[in-house]
């Protein structure tokens, strides 16, 4: 008699294996062991969905959930064009789902792989699938919480003596920005027009921004609504953050320097924040967990939390110039040297008794290294047009972005032969709108 020996495999088992081919190989970035959700549609059926990516494939989870795979099945929640009411549902439905879906895509699950006309219907070629915000974003906050892109922005724009600010090291520092303006990967993005003042002229004047920039961010997706007037808790923070996403904040560095003070930046960030499409759950992010990088002083009781709260996550950003030129690496840095955590920023987002909601975006701050080549702006990269780069092709050079430039970020977490990946953010430049001069 065969003995039965059954292994349950949790979804973030690096053995496992699924049979969606491409999902296997090492250096794709959605394997079985990471499951991100995103909203999708195709012209088949142009109704955004729920979908998860696995390899070059998306799942349909609304196919999913009618055909009575998933459960609980009677709270329909992914035949809808955003993520916020699956996400709404909490913590333990997020885990429990990502599971299942783990389960119906391993290898030696029959269910859905051996049901020709579910697969037929379940699977779309993400080549085929036109990608969509994932959430519906209520409030948008950019933090500021690389202490190396901090200092290297205070060097340039204050002094370098005395580049950090003194709240700088007592608490996460962040602006509310601009929800309207939050856009998918691949959508072209304008050069803005606004007001700058050059120093060698008194008063400014009305043009397009000459010092466009992109800023490398990473960003969470809230997970859950709070009520006005009560704080998250330090160490409560993290279990009401879904996911992250990559985070281009576009920037236009001359309109920032004219018009920063002393509210902050305005139109210099408000015209576009690009972000990719696939929501990488903590779940998934769960191995790749690192502590942070030690804080001194110590804050103040509510921001304290202890073990591992960073997350390795290589990151890469390209410059593609117009044409067919070759795109350029240009930043190699890494999410786990930033001094302030995801659970901080929320705490602190709260600590006033702000409220917050499902789906609000709350981005990381420019992610800078100690090198000059982990500098996560063009701005740091070329230290404000003082040290142009020069890109691959040997000729071309760039303080700031041209138009028809392309930007492209990724990021991904390495595992032993397998990678937990974001997949990317791009947006390409276009040129202003010269209205009004
Ligand atoms: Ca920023």
């Amino acid at each position: 008699m065969r003995g039965r020996s059954v292994r349950i495999k949790q979804a973030n088992d690096p053995s496992l294996r699924s049979w969606v081919a491409s999902a296997n190989y090492a250096d794709n970035d959605f394997p079985i062991q990471n499951l991100p959700f995103g909203i999708f549609s195709t012209a088949a059926q142009p109704a955004p969905r729920a979908g998860v990516a696995i390899g070059d494939q998306i799942v349909d989870l609304s196919i999913l959930e009618s055909a009575g795979l998933l459960t609980p099945s009677t709270q329909r929640v992914f035949n809808r064009p955003s993520l916020n009411d699956f996400i709404a549902l909490g913590k333990v439905a997020w885990h429990s789902m990502r599971e299942q879906i783990s389960q119906l895509l391993r290898d030696d699950e029959s269910r859905l792989r051996d049901d020709a006309a579910l697969r037929a219907d379940a699977l779309v070629p993400m080549r085929r699938a036109v990608m969509h915000l994932p959430v519906k974003i209520g409030g948008y906050t950019d933090f500021y919480s690389s202490k190396e892109h901090a200092t290297n922005v205070g060097s340039m724009f204050r002094d370098p003596s005395n580049a950090l600010l003194p709240n700088w090291v007592h608490l996460p520092v962040g602006y509310n920005g601009r929800a309207s303006s939050v856009v998918i990967s691949g959508t072209d993005i304008r050069r803005p027009m606004g007001q700058v003042k050059p120093p060698d002229i008194d008063s400014p004047v009305y043009s397009p921004c000459a010092k466009l920039d992109f800023e490398l961010e990473t960003a969470f997706i809230v997970g859950a609504d709070t009520a006005l007037g009560e704080p998250v808790a330090v160490d409560r923070a993290e279990s009401m953050i879904f996911g992250m996403v990559l985070l281009n904040d576009w920037s236009a560095r001359d309109l920032q320097q004219w018009e920063y003070v002393p509210l902050g930046p305005f139109n210099a960030k408000t015209f576009a924040t690009s972000i990719s499409p696939w929501v990488v759950t903590l779940d998934a992010l769960a191995p790749f967990r690192v502590s942070g990088p030690v804080q001194q002083p110590q804050p103040l009781p509510y921001l304290r939390h202890s073990g591992a709260h960073s997350i390795d996550i290589t990151l890469s950003v390209e410059l593609q110039p117009p044409a067919d030129a070759e795109a350029t690496t240009i930043c190699r840095t890494n999410y786990r040297a930033m001094y302030w955590s995801m659970a901080q920023q929320l705490a602190h987002h709260t600590v006033s008794g702000c409220n917050v909601c499902v789906g609000d975006l709350m981005a990381s701050g420019t992610i800078s290294g100690s090198t000059p080549d982990s500098f996560g702006s063009l701005l740091e990269l070329a230290w404000n047009g003082q040290r142009p780069l020069r890109l691959s092709d040997g000729k071309t050079q760039r303080s700031f972005l041209e138009d028809g430039d392309q930007v492209i970020m990724r990021g991904w977490c390495q595992g032993d032969g397998y990678r937990i990946g974001f997949g990317e953010v791009r947006g390409r430049v276009l040129p202003a709108l010269r209205q009004g001069i």
